[in-house]
Order: C-alpha cells, then sequence, then structure tokens
C-alpha cells in the first residue's frame, strides 16, 4: 500500500513526544527521518500514547480526531491520509458487489418480492461472513423509471447505452477498491432477471421490445453483459460473477441458495 497511500504526497511531520522533537519527511517508500524543520504536519502525544498505538492498543485516528490522545496540527485531508497509514481497526477488507434489488426489494417487478424490504436470509448470511455489501445501481429503475413504465418501450440500443452507463459506475468502484487491494469476492446477479441474471434470464427480448418471449434462457442479462464487457476492456480479471436465484413469494429453496453463497464466500 505504500505506493498507494504515499504517491505524490510529500510531507514534513513533526512529532513532539514529551517535548522532544522528531521530523520525517515523506517519500514514496514510506517515513525516512529529516533534519528539517518546517514541519506541515505537527503531531503532538506523550510515549506513553506513541506506544499503545504502536501496539495497536490505541487507534490512531480516533486519538487526533475524537480523544484528544494526540494533538493535531495541518489539514484534515493529510489526518486521512496518516489515519489509514496507520489504520488500525476490525475492517476484514473483503467485499461482495450485489444486485441492488437483494438489498432493497422495493425495485422489484409486481409481484416479485417475498421480503418486506431486503432478501434478509442472503444478506445475513453475506454480512455473517464479515463481508462488506455494495449494492450495485438497479439499472431498470434508473433506466427504465422506479415502476418501469418504459419497459419494452426504449430503443434497444438506447437502453443498452444506459445500462452500459449504470455499469461503468460499478467499475469505477471495482477499481477503487482493487486499487486500495481490497479482496473482491464476488459480483453477484440476480438471476432470472433481463438485466442482472448471470446464469438465466428471463424475457430479456421483452424488456429490449424484440419478441414477447417470457421464457427461461442461459446467459447473462444485459447490465451483466455491459460490466462482463467493461471489465475485459479494463483487464479486470479473476473477480467471480454468479448469480443467485431471486426468491418469489411462496416459493421455497432459499437454503439451497445461501448454501451456494456460503461455499462461495468461505472459498474465497
Ligand atoms: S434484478 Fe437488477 S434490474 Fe431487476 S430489480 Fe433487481 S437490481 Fe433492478
Amino acid at each position: 500500500m505504500l505506493q498507494v497511500r504515499f504517491h505524490d504526497w510529500k510531507r514534513q511531520i513533526q512529532w513532539i513526544i514529551d517535548g522532544e522533537n522528531y521530523f520525517w519527511q515523506t517519500s514514496e517508500n514510506g517515513f525516512q527521518f529529516t533534519d528539517s524543520n518546517q514541519p506541515d504536519i505537527v503531531l503532538k502525544c506523550s510515549r506513553n500514547n506513541l506506544n499503545r498505538i504502536a501496539e495497536i492498543k490505541l487507534s490512531f485516528f480516533i486519538s487526533i480526531w475524537a480523544t484528544g490522545d494526540i494533538q493535531f496540527q495541518g489539514s484534515f485531508a493529510d489526518a486521512f491520509r496518516l489515519g489509514y497509514i496507520f489504520l488500525s481497526d476490525k475492517r476484514k477488507r473483503k467485499v461482495i458487489f450485489l444486485a441492488h434489488c437483494f438489498l432493497n426489494t422495493n425495485t422489484r417487478f409486481p409481484g416479485g418480492c417475498a421480503y418486506d424490504g431486503a432478501t434478509m436470509p442472503l444478506i445475513k448470511t453475506v454480512l455473517d461472513c464479515g463481508v462488506g455489501i455494495i449494492q450495485m445501481p438497479c439499472p431498470e429503475y434508473l433506466c427504465l423509471g422506479l415502476e418501469k413504465y418504459k419497459y419494452g418501450e426504449m430503443a434497444p440500443e438506447e437502453m443498452r447505452k444506459c445500462f452500459r452507463e449504470k455499469a461503468e459506475e460499478v467499475i469505477k468502484q471495482i477499481k477503487d477498491y482493487l486499487k486500495f487491494r481490497f479482496d473482491i469476492l464476488g459480483v453477484i446477479g440476480m438471476n432470472p432477471s433481463p438485466s442482472c441474471g448471470v446464469e438465466i434470464t428471463k424475457g430479456k427480448g421483452t424488456m429490449l421490445g424484440i419478441d414477447r418471449d417470457t421464457s427461461e434462457k442461459e446467459g447473462p442479462g444485459v447490465f451483466i453483459e455491459e460490466l462482463i464487457k467493461l471489465l475485459k476492456e479494463e483487464r479486470i480479471e479473476n473477480i467471480p460473477i454468479f448469480g443467485i436465484r431471486r426468491i418469489l413469494p411462496g416459493e421455497e429453496g432459499i437454503e439451497e441458495r445461501l448454501e451456494q453463497i456460503k461455499t462461495r464466500l468461505s472459498q474465497s
């Protein structure tokens, strides 16, 4: 992480530890001691608190942001930079990208919600694995309207372009998380959505306005297709993309789907 966190960040830092002065300067390789004494940032604390930070018993950032165990002079942008350099907290740095409507079932098609607000068993399973959930945008909501009144009415190229723009937002986030070396355990779509399905879609032609076939077909939905294309264009590899089948009211079989996700997440 040195190259990322110290990139283009030239600063001199003065530590005042129990009244004694120490000067650091930054480079692409981290911190070095320096004789210069024109600091951009001043950090003042006791040796005891410094030891507690080194032993990860005290959070560096909380010490300057909340508790005052370290007195800080400088910009808050630099405070954040230092906070991540001396990061100590519980985050596991593992994330998944999840189809929007698993977390917010309100964007589903009419009759498509078996849960009040979120697909709780699935969400709970992911959270119990210590994995952060990044909710992808709902392309049908954003391109066809919240109640999808443009379904099948938009020109296919126009609709695809809109879906691609939403997929670009996901790619931007994927790149950010990769840049900061997070583990992206997967992109999880929703089978058999014509947009977010991965292995199966249903009624893709009806959404594109090219046929009236509502049977299930193999292959990805339009949003996932665009996402896969963008990943290839950006040469981003090794991110598993898979679908979990949605649950309809009265349907059974959630356990099997949860086992599937548990296995996937525990293998990662
Ligand atoms: S499957 Fe995708 S497009 Fe359909 S409601 Fe869910 S998030 Fe929106």
